[in-house]
């Protein structure tokens, strides 16, 4: 088995053993079984899917970050994480309404690429519980 912890600056998101963990990477998707060589890894805005060791599949949505693999643990470190059946939709949807306003603003006042970002992230959070429901 695999040791997944997914952290956040404010909280352990998820702690247990897993079968398999696949996640965003900034070079493209990659999948993790016991016996992986050692990674650094930086992450995207995305999916990060694992097969608990009942074999469920699950899934948890990862603000960007960082994984490692390193002797059958994978340690994320994220900016920003929820497992799926935590993800509030309502919130999602109001954070995509949010951002799109500001990006058809185009006021001096709108930071693009933090507006760009968030987009991206309320637009993840809501196909990660989509996936789910
Ligand atoms: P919002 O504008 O709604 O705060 P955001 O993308 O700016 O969204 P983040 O900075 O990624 O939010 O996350 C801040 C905190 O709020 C984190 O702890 C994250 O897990 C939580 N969070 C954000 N959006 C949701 C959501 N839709 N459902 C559950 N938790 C959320």
């Amino acid at each position: 088995a695999l040791q997944l912890d997914i952290v956040t600056p404010d909280k352990v998101v998820f702690s247990d053993q897993v079968q398999y963990v696949s996640a965003r990477g900034v070079e493209g998707e990659f999948g993790v079984l016991p016996g992986h060589f050692q990674l650094l890894s930086a992450l995207d805005i995305g999916c990060l899917h694992y097969t608990t060791l009942e074999g469920d599949k699950k899934c948890a949505f990862v603000g960007g970050g960082f994984a490692e693999v390193l002797n059958d643990k994978v340690t994320v470190l994220a900016e920003s994480a929820e497992l799926a059946e935590d993800i509030d939709q309502v919130r999602a949807m109001q954070a995509r309404e949010r951002a799109e306003k500001r990006l058809e603003s185009k006021t001096d006042e709108v930071n693009v690429e933090r507006a760009q970002a968030a987009l991206h992230r309320a637009i993840t959070r809501i196909s990660v519980y989509n996936e789910i429901h």
